[in-house]
Formats: structure tokens, C-alpha cells, sequence
């Protein structure tokens, strides 16, 4: 199939293109708001047409799919754009600035019958998909909490709008809480119906948050509890899951890459559980290919997106307010 890139991004540049060209996908074109910058992308990456006008890009009837991985408010417009030009749709988290916009993304998609994936690349992992595994085949039993660590240090060369466009929509909560919202209900297979957070500054963040916490509360009445931040150099990341029978510690492995331990621990002892090594990003490229050829679902929709994000819009609303808030899924739940 062949592929329009719409945004000259980190993301693209650093592991989303190398995945489409693995996953046998051809990278074709490419639209951004700089002209210039936008012909350097193309020359580094070798792909041969660029498009200063969306429009033009999605003109292209030898273009099948597009992937978004603009800056936050841009998610919106152009995935629309794209929607009625009849693409399918990859589109990077967080899918918009409101959960409105996200539901009505998702929507002008099923109503085109097109694709709309959302890029939550953790719930693509092998160590993920083994440790839902694990709680779905009842290792853990009924499980009463999950503890989601992911305090990490945001890379010098990724700290521009994140760290100071709310308008562009900056901040950990937009830019991690939505990953971890989409983990707690991948692993779960529940909603979040509720959140108490806090948020604040620890030393990048201007005019937006780059540390928060939150503690959630599931239908099922297990506890969730989330720290996320972009100030952390040597916190580690991982995951506990703890249930009435056992509990489940991953280390390492809220990130971008297939590396990390699982261990599950029972009264039977601590072993040690395999998983599958792929690539995040390739996998969720496979998947959706799948359900381009009508072979199931993308690794995440477009609802997961909108669900993710009306968790994260909560724990920024109950920090803001310092108050109890419940989720707003729109159509997501
Ligand atoms: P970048 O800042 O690298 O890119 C975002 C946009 O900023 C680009 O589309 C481009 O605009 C512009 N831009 C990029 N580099 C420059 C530059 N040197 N000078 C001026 N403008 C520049 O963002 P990321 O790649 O980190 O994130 C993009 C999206 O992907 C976000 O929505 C983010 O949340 C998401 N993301 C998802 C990840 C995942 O694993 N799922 C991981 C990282 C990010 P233009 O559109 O005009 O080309």
C-alpha cells in the first residue's frame, strides 16, 4: 500500500517510517508546514514527493493510507481532511485537543467506511500482550490494583512544544497519561469510570504540566494508580499488577522499544515469563494492514483513542480542580 506521511516528525523519522518500509508499505509522500525543512525530511528519508498543500497530497489516488504524527491541535483537521479524500487513517495519540473532536474523527471515518487507528504503540508490545495474557488466563486471579510507573526524562531534542505549547497540546498528561490510560484498559479490558490527580512543574514544563499523579477507579472496583513525568532521568519504567492470587512486576517496559522483564510471582514461587521480542511499531503497522483487508481490528481504534484521552482530559481536570472527576467517554465507553 502506498502511504502519505502528514508531519516531517521525530516519531516518523525515528521508527514509524522504518516500520512502514518493514511492514512492505511504501512510503510515498510527505506534507508539512515548512517547505524547506520538508525537502530535507524527504531527501534524508528518500521519499520522493512532498506537498506544501495537504490537499495536493490527498489528491493522490495512488495513496491508500496516511499517517498523522503532527503536532496535537493539527490531529483534528487534517485526519478530516483525509477521511473525506477517502484515506484510511493512522493517527498519532493524542487524537485531538477534546474528546468532541476525537469522537467526531472516529465517526466521518466509520461513516467512510475507512480505517482509523490510533497510535498506541505499549499495547503492541509482547511484554504487554503477555502480561494481559497472564490476567485474562486468571494467573493473578481477581485483580485488585495496577501500579503504572512512567516518570521518564523527556530527550533534549524533543523538548519544544511539549514543554511549552499548550496550544499545540503540550504537557505529560496529553503526552503520556493518554498511553497510560490506553495500557490500563488493554491490560484490564475496563474503563476508568472516575480519577482524583494532581499535576505541577519539576523543572521543564512552562505553562504546561510535566509531572502528574493520578489514582483511578475502575467498574470492577480495582485501583489504578499513575505517575507520569518528563523530569525523571533514573526513575525507570514498568508496570505491577497485583491480584488476589499473584502479582505481575514488568520493568523497563513502558517504552518504545521490545526490552524489559516480566516476572509473575505466586504462592507457587517467582518465574520468569517469556515474551515476543517484534517491533511496537511494525506490529501495529500489521495489524492495521489486517484490518484494511478486512481481517479484524487495528491494534488500537479509533474509540481506544477517544477513550484514552478522555481519561487523560480528566486527570487534568481533577488536578486542575482538585476534584473528583468522572470520565466523559462520549460515544468511546
Ligand atoms: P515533532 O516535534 O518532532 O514533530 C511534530 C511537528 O513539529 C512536525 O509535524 C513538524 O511540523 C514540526 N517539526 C518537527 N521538527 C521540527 C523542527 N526541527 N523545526 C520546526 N518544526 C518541526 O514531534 P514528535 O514526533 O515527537 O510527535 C509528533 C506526534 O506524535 C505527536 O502527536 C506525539 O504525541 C506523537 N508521538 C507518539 C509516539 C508514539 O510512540 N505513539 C511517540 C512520540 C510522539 P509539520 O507538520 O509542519 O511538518
Amino acid at each position: 500500500m502506498r502511504w502519505g506521511l502528514i508531519g516531517a516528525s521525530t516519531i516518523a523519522a525515528e521508527h514509524v517510517i522504518g516500520a512502514l518500509r518493514a511492514a512492505g508499505q511504501e512510503v510515498a509522500a510527505l506534507h508539512s508546514g515548512d517547505p524547506t525543512r520538508a525537502r530535507d525530511y524527504a531527501a534524508t528519508h528518500a521519499i520522493p514527493a512532498v506537498h506544501d498543500r495537504l490537499d495536493d497530497l490527498l489528491a493522490d489516488p495512488m495513496l491508500a493510507a496516511v499517517y498523522i504524527s503532527s503536532t496535537n491541535e493539527k490531529h483534528r483537521d487534517q485526519a478530516l481532511a483525509a477521511i473525506a479524500a477517502g484515506k484510511h487513517v493512522l493517527c498519532e495519540k493524542p487524537l485531538a485537543m477534546t474528546v468532541a473532536e476525537a469522537a467526531a474523527m472516529v465517526r466521518a471515518a466509520e461513516s467512510a467506511g475507512l480505517v482509523f487507528a490510533t497510535n498506541h504503540h505499549l499495547r503492541c508490545s509482547g511484554s504487554h500482550r503477555a502480561v494481559r495474557d497472564l490476567i485474562r488466563a486468571g494467573r493473578i486471579g481477581r485483580v485488585l490494583s495496577l501500579r503504572l510507573f512512567h516518570a521518564v526524562h523527556l530527550p533534549p531534542h524533543l523538548q519544544g512544544w511539549r514543554i511549552n505549547d499548550p496550544s499545540a497540546g503540550g504537557g505529560v498528561i496529553p503526552d503520556i497519561t493518554v498511553h497510560d490510560a490506553d495500557v490500563a484498559r488493554f491490560l484490564l479490558g475496563e474503563d476508568p469510570v472516575s480519577v482524583v490527580a494532581q499535576m505541577g512543574t519539576s523543572g521543564l514544563g512552562q505553562g504546561v504540566e510535566d509531572s502528574a499523579m493520578s489514582v483511578w477507579t475502575m467498574p470492577s472496583g480495582a485501583m489504578i494508580l499513575a505517575h507520569e513525568s518528563f523530569t525523571h532521568p533514573f526513575a525507570g519504567s514498568g508496570l505491577e499488577v497485583h491480584g488476589d492470587k499473584g502479582s505481575i512486576f514488568a520493568r523497563g517496559v513502558m517504552t518504545q522499544q521490545p526490552v524489559g522483564e516480566v516476572d509473575l510471582v505466586t504462592a507457587a514461587g517467582r518465574e520468569v515469563v517469556a515474551y515476543a521480542s517484534h517491533n511496537l511499531y511494525v506490529q501495529a503497522i500489521t495489524d492495521f494492514l489486517a484490518a484494511v483487508q478486512g481481517k479484524g481490528q487495528p491494534a488500537a481504534t479509533g474509540w481506544d483513542g477517544v477513550a484514552s484521552l478522555a481519561v487523560a482530559l480528566a486527570v487534568r481536570q481533577a488536578a486542575e480542580t482538585g476534584t473528583r472527576q468522572h470520565v466523559d467517554y462520549g460515544r468511546a465507553a
